[in-house]
């Protein structure tokens, strides 16, 4: 199918383009107006929505997904209540239930825009149920919302029973990418080689890694920068995520500007993911509360990709969600003080293009000689489109329509008069 997309606003300009497609693949940008159809075309007006790259999920637990309320609620909302919660989940699980829930976010991910997921599977299961629910749904939405799976130890690799043999024949059923939590080994020395072990594994299967780092508001915690030592020493740059790593928003100063520097160094990727951390951490605090979230600000101004992750939807830990990454954004506009006039589009950055970064996936961009894969959304701006979680109008892969959405429509009447109301400024 062959498209004339008119008037389509790109990221960072302020002056509408036509977009031309042909097999898929992007063929012309020309200012509005200009564009010729292609033939066969089907012509859109876009009306002056932002137009950007697939927005691409870096964190997300797709087989604990839809799980709230079973077996039983997380009362008190905390991280610790939702790890024994799940314990209890798990023994129910099967392949069939995963590939079911699974699928249904991966559904809802399509129609906000993502294309690319990374999700963390629980392999502390002797029969690795999780797993296999997200290989078969993997090789199922392949080329439509392409997955990578992280074998991922929820209960320790050593405080877990064959907890090694299980992270290594997850390798060997087809996991791509190596995960850890050295902060929930039994003891800081099995931290310490935890990450040894995800680093050896890792490097013999010749694939990427993404730990669970310091996900607690412990400013002991410090894994992340064993992590960036084994980068640098093995020569990992690039290949290597630290997520969460919210105790670094507890260390001291000093401690954390060293760390940076070596973060750096290291070139590794970080995710950070406001939903979840925003509501788990800081619960041992009576006040001031701590926001319990990594240094975001401060990682970017050293120049190191940092990414947003959602994380959970409708799980134990977290009980809210459906999957957009620009809820999460939203977020981080609060949590962490992105609210400055060029942090807020950045923040389209952070679920788009640099996770791209970190899983390694071709990020194209919306260009000449591209893919023709792209989000419209409904919104006349970048800022507009957080201030409003606006609907993703139209998305596109290789030239296909994966999902449209209707703008809604609200009508006012007041005194017998009425008119529309859509939220944005006239
Ligand atoms: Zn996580």
């Amino acid at each position: 199918m062959n498209h004339l997309l008119r008037n389509a606003l790109l990221m960072n300009t302020t002056t509408p383009v036509d977009i031309s497609i042909v097999d898929g693949v992007l063929t012309a940008i020309d200012p509005a107006g200009k564009g010729t159809a292609p033939a066969d075309a089907t012509i859109t007006d876009l009306e002056g929505r932002l137009v950007t790259p697939p927005l691409v999920e870096p964190h997300i637990h797709l087989d604990a997904v839809l799980t709230v309320g079973q077996p039983r609620a997380n009362e008190s909302g905390s991280l610790f209540e939702g790890i024994a919660v799940w314990g209890e989940r798990v023994k129910s699980l099967t392949v069939d239930d995963v590939i079911e829930r699974s699928r249904e976010v991966m559904m809802w991910q399509i129609a906000c825009g993502v294309q690319h997921v990374r999700s963390h599977a629980d392999v502390c299961d002797p029969e690795l149920r999780a797993l296999n629910g997200l290989i078969a749904v993997r090789e199922e939405l392949k080329g439509i919302i392409d997955l990578q799976i992280v074998a991922f130890p929820q209960q320790g690799i050593y405080g877990f029973e064959n907890g090694t043999g299980l992270m290594r024949q997850a390798m060997v059923e087809g996991a791509d990418v190596v995960g850890g939590i050295p902060h929930f080994e039994l003891t800081r020395e099995d931290g310490v080689n935890s990450v040894q072990f995800v680093f050896d594994l890792a490097q013999e299967f010749d694939s990427m890694i993404d730990i669970h780092c310091d996900e607690t508001d412990d400013d002991h915690a410090r894994f992340v920068e064993v992590m960036a030592a084994e980068t640098i020493k093995r020569g990992m740059t690039g290949k290597v995520t630290a997520s969460h790593t919210t105790a670094m928003g507890s260390y001291n100063a000093a401690y954390a500007g060293r760390l940076i520097t070596n973060i750096k160094r290291a070139g590794l990727n970080m995710i950070t993911n406001p939903l979840d951390n925003s509501v788990l951490q800081g619960r041992f605090d009576i006040g001031p509360i701590r926001r319990g979230h990594t240094r975001v600000k401060e990682l970017l101004k050293a120049g190191v990709n940092v990414a947003i992750g959602h994380d959970s939807v409708m799980d134990p830990w977290y009980p809210l969600g459906y999957g957009d990454p620009l809820q999460a954004a939203f977020m981080l506009a609060h949590y962490g003080h992105m609210s400055g006039a060029t942090e807020l589009p950045y923040l389209l950055e952070m679920i788009s293009t640099n996770p791209a970064k970190a899983l390694g996936v071709d990020s194209a961009g919306v260009r000449v000689g591209g893919p023709a894969s792209l989000v419209v959304f409904d919104a006349p701006s970048a800022e507009d489109a957080l201030r409003r979680i606006s609907p993703r109008y139209l998305v596109m892969r290789d030239g296909e329509v994966l999902s449209r959405t209707a703008p809604a429509q609200t009508t006012l009447t007041i005194n017998g008069t009425s008119r529309d109301v859509n939220f944005l400024r006239p």
